[in-house]
């Protein structure tokens, strides 16, 4: 009965509850060193190989996070010149805008105009207001031959005769002349969708290629740079028709994109030189 493992195993609980403690110690420590052993077999036991390739992978590692830092720095370096030239391009549009607009004459450095301004009417002057000007959109007539104020009074006859819906702020002519049709703060009917937002010129041509002649293209050359500086564009918002609904408009300047290129730049070329002239 004494040897009933019931009486006995409680006794040797109750024992072992401090001891245990006091045993975990070693075992702990013990196990930490066996640990260590096998570590140390486990090193032991790597391939000779393996352990000369791990230096040259964390090289070759510490070279590809180099690499990774130079692009992010490039592309940064990037992205601050790209934005710090475009915060600086419309910073400049901005102050020759605010210099043009604080003028009492909001004429000065324009090219002659004669301002034949057509009735207000649905069919070519609607009166709507061009709330701002983010575009000069550049066409041509289409019609060889005509001269501004042929087209100017087309515009107007469409008020009585309502067969289109069509007009433009100004209008080119072959002799250099310029017609004002609608005023700045207006929209017009030329550019469709940019109407909202875009001053629109159209140019006479003396034959079927819709190439401007000498005497037209200086005035578009003047009234462009014109328009861009009084309302703070730069060439970029100078556009064809062609750019914004794939019309063949203006004819020769859409076929040869390199005229299309040097016209900007004779653009871009007046502009610099009549704010030289407002300074
Ligand atoms: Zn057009």
């Amino acid at each position: 009965m004494w040897d009933s493992p019931l009486c006995v195993q409680p006794l040797k609980t109750k024992g072992t509850g401090f001891q245990g403690k006091e045993a975990r110690i070693p075992m702990t420590r013990q196990r930490r060193a066996t640990g260590s052993r096998n570590s140390a077999r486990r090193t032991a036991s790597v391939p000779k190989g393996y352990r000369q390739r791990r230096p040259q992978r964390k090289k070759q590692k510490r070279k590809e996070n180099y690499i990774w830092l130079a692009v992010g720095c490039l592309v940064l370096l990037l992205l601050l010149f790209t934005g710090g030239r475009l915060v600086l391009k419309s910073l400049q549009a901005e102050k020759t805008a605010r210099a043009y607009l604080d003028m009492e004459d909001p004429l000065r450095g324009a090219p002659p105009l004669d301002v034949e301004l057509l009735t207000v009417n649905p069919y070519s002057r609607p009166g709507t207001p061009l709330e701002e000007v983010k575009y000069v959109a550049i066409h041509y007539t289409a019609n060889p031959g005509s001269t501004a104020k042929n087209n100017r009074d087309y515009f107007e006859g469409l008020k009585d005769n309502h067969s289109n819906e069509v007009s433009s702020h100004f209008v080119v002519g072959l002799e250099g002349e310029i017609v004002q049709c609608i005023p700045t703060n207006e929209i017009s009917y030329a550019t469709n969708s940019r109407n909202v937002d875009t001053l629109s010129i159209e140019c006479c041509h003396l034959d079927e290629t819709g190439k401007f002649n000498e005497a037209t293209y200086q005035s578009l050359v003047e009234l462009t740079a014109y328009l861009c500086n009084r309302f703070g564009l730069d060439i970029d918002h100078v556009i064809r028709h062609y750019d914004v609904t794939g019309k063949n408009c203006p004819k020769y300047y859409v076929e040869h994109p390199e005229a299309w290129e040097q016209l900007k730049k004779d653009i871009s070329a007046e502009m610099e030189a009549k704010r030289k002239e407002l300074e």
